[in-house]
């Protein structure tokens, strides 16, 4: 073990301490702080916690087995750490396992191909399915379409662009000529706006038009929504109800598209295993150490457990769950009788509309109303480097003060943004600004997360980077004890927002940024049941 050693420098008020994670330097002494640093430098949890989670329980789609274990795994962590923790039923979702799933090109030749059948979709009924491969046509309009639907008959129609190239642009922008990047960049543009034509030229949307071909007798549906990086591609859901969708990897999806565009006889080979499990009661874990001086007033940690399933949900948002779930453990720890009661939500459902989240919000409006800060992380693995004040305007001083008590090593690499604008969407603080609740995001830099894992076939484990992992969860333990003794509450006075004032959920989980706030976001109603989701 590191000998830990505290110096404490009387004439500049500061603090230095030596632990396995380096020397810090503390503004203050805080016997607190200088614990919260120490714990999780030298003994830290978090390594552990995210190998369990990622590679033993996997992905956490809403509503599957792996979702439900998932709770049941976090709620022995807590038990484990004597923090109450409890598992709590916010609604139902669509149950559906997901089994083996292959694609294997049998003819011209033999390749197992990088696929993937989406979520919640249907399976190949316990056997193969041999079928040739066509790709979708452009039409003169609809009745054109629905003229050529017959031929469908079973066959596996590919419906996505084959993409000109698989490489990263920023391995052409620093290979090829300028004048070649530029051209395939115009070719690539042209061929997106013309397979975008080529979509509505058959009447349908994209999200339709799926269920339009399995009615039509496809033996499935093929396509690929390339991540815009080497060998990445997202994992979203299925839209068929009965025959199988795939998403296959850049380089496959092409291989097979130009096989099948050029007659050169594409077969393909599908097997898919997957259970409908009905509607299933889907959770939210939520641990709490009670407030010892103002248990109606809260502090609450918050990070989505819900995950896609095309990977590991390591990134997205495990790497979120694990610096909320480490950051309890050291508090249960320095910290077990805080002032305020400090409340952890691992919200399901996040991915289809913040539901988890927000029906927690609807269902505990006197925790709203008490909170008193509500830190959220959910973009990846990267140190926190920006947070917004969300357009509180008062915000400000507090996160000053907060931010005065910390190690330079951590603040330092913090930007803040004043008075900044509320979150209508992105990640789960939203359900809680909305109200005018304190309600922040931890923004994390982005080690390419929006290209690289973002609901990606690649979320995996080994993209974690557990130096920034250990970094944030010490952050986030340190802000929430300053936060739980700070003598004033957060107000909650609003900026008056105008056209372009800048949206924050452009440093959110969402990558795209939102368009400009005009309205303090109205608080949205969570979809409790798979049936009302709009998605
Ligand atoms: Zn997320």
């Amino acid at each position: 073990m590191t000998m830990t050693t505290v110096r404490l420098l009387p004439a500049l008020f500061a603090a230095t301490i030596a632990t396995a994670g380096g020397a810090q330097t503390f503004p203050a002494p805080d016997p607190v702080l200088q614990r919260i640093w120490t714990l999780g430098m030298d003994s830290s949890n978090v390594y552990r916690l995210a190998q369990a989670l990622t590679d033993s329980v996997g992905p956490r789609l809403t509503g599957s087995p792996g979702h439900r274990a998932g709770n049941e795994w976090a709620l022995a962590q807590y038990r484990g750490w004597n923090i109450p923790a409890r598992n709590e039923q916010y609604g139902t979702w669509r149950g559906w396992r997901r089994g083996v799933s292959h694609l294997d090109l049998v003819r011209p030749r033999v390749r197992s191909l990088e696929a993937m059948m989406l979520a919640w979709s249907p399976g190949t009924g316990g056997k193969d399915v041999e079928a040739r491969a066509v790709v979708l046509p452009s039409f003169a309009d609809s009745a054109a379409f629905v003229k050529w639907l017959p031929s469908v008959r079973g066959a596996f129609v590919l419906i996505s662009m084959p993409q000109p190239t698989c490489r990263a642009d920023a391995n052409w922008k620093e290979f090829a000529t300028p004048e070649s990047f530029e051209t395939m960049q115009r070719e690539r543009t042209a061929a997106t706006g013309a397979w975008n034509r080529r979509i509505a030229s058959t009447g349908f949307s994209a999200r339709d038009l799926p269920r339009r071909l399995e009615q039509a007798g496809a033996a499935g549906v093929i396509t690929s929504l390339w991540s815009a990086g080497w060998g990445v591609t997202k994992i979203f859901q299925a839209r068929t109800e009965r025959v199988p969708t795939y998403d296959v990897s850049c380089e496959d999806y092409g291989l097979i598209f130009r096989l099948a565009e050029r007659g050169q006889g594409a077969v393909l080979r599908a097997r898919a295993d997957a259970a409908f499990l009905g509607e299933n009661p889907v959770f939210n874990t939520m641990a709490e150490i009670r407030g010892s001086e103002k248990p109606d007033e809260y502090v609450m940690l918050s990070a989505h457990f819900d995950s896609w399933d095309g990977a590991s949900g390591a990134t997205d948002n495990g790497t979120g769950t694990v610096t909320m779930m480490e950051a309890m453990r050291i508090l249960s720890i320095v910290y077990p009788r805080p002032k305020r009661t400090i409340l952890v939500g691992h919200w399901g459902g996040e991915e289809q509309g913040l539901n988890g989240s927000r029906a927690f919000a609807a269902d505990n409006p006197k925790v709203v109303q008490g909170l008193q800060s509500l830190f959220n992380q959910d973009n990846g693995t990267g140190r926190v480097s920006t947070i917004s004040m969300q357009g509180l305007v008062n915000a400000g001083g507090h996160w000053g003060r907060w931010a005065s008590r910390l190690p330079m090593e951590l603040s330092r690499q913090i930007s803040f943004i004043f008075p900044g604008a509320p979150a209508g969407g992105g990640s789960d603080y939203a359900g809680f600004i909305c109200a005018g609740a304190p309600a922040f995001n931890l923004s994390s830099t982005s080690f390419d997360y929006g290209t690289y894992t973002w609901h990606t076939n690649r979320d995996t484990f080994d993209k974690i980077v557990f130096d920034d992992l250990k970094s944030n969860a010490v952050l986030t333990a340190m802000l929430v004890y300053l936060a739980s003794e700070d003598p004033e509450r957060v107000p909650r006075e609003r900026r008056v927002l105008a056209a372009g004032s800048p949206s924050s959920t452009a440093v959110s989980s969402a990558p795209t940024p939102a368009p400009p706030v005009v309205n303090w976001p109205a608080c949205q109603q969570p979809a409790r049941s798979s049936g009302q989701s709009t998605r």
